[in-house]
């Protein structure tokens, strides 16, 4: 994982990049692998760069298994946690109504309040959200979700 010069995580990379970078002067090792690995040299787990700080948050898109992600898989109206395959999404301001795909205005549903819901706001089906949806803060280990994520990398996330 490589962070900033502040240790905010930018982005996940392998660990040859990483090596390389190390090796360019570009960053430095704050964790390593060679405990794992009984290596001749360390295989870098967390760089941190030597310059580069970022100044804008990164945006993450409102896919569907995103807002899945930041709604905890759970149903915003009953709060009951669902598989994946068992979930939907709402357009708390219906479609129909003008309501765009925004992280504003699309949560995390289970089938049955989806129908109990229709085409109705909030208000008008009586339904309560659970809480406001938002755009979430960034997360590094989100855009590899498969990915087992090291010990050594939770002080950082
Ligand atoms: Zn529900």
């Amino acid at each position: 994982m490589k962070l900033d010069a502040a240790y905010q995580p930018l982005e996940i990379i392998d660990s040859l990049r990483a090596f390389s970078m190390v090796y360019s002067g570009r960053a430095r090792i704050v964790e390593d692998h060679s405990h794992q690995f009984n290596a001749l040299f360390n295989y870098p787990s967390v760089i941190v760069l030597n310059s580069y700080v970022r100044k804008k948050p990164v945006i993450m898109s409102p896919t569907r298994s995103n807002i899945y992600w930041r709604d905890l898989y759970r149903c915003q109206y009953c709060y009951n946690k669902f598989p994946h395959n068992k979930l939907t999404l709402d357009h708390v301001i219906p479609k129909s109504r003008g309501g765009n795909k925004t992280w504003e205005n699309i949560v995390t549903c289970c089938e049955k309040c989806n129908q109990k819901k229709g085409s109705k706001t909030p208000d008008e089906a009586s339904m309560k959200l659970f809480r406001v949806p938002a755009v979430p803060k960034f997360s590094v280990v989100r855009t590899k979700p498969h990915l087992k994520i090291p010990i050594s990398w939770k002080k950082f996330i």
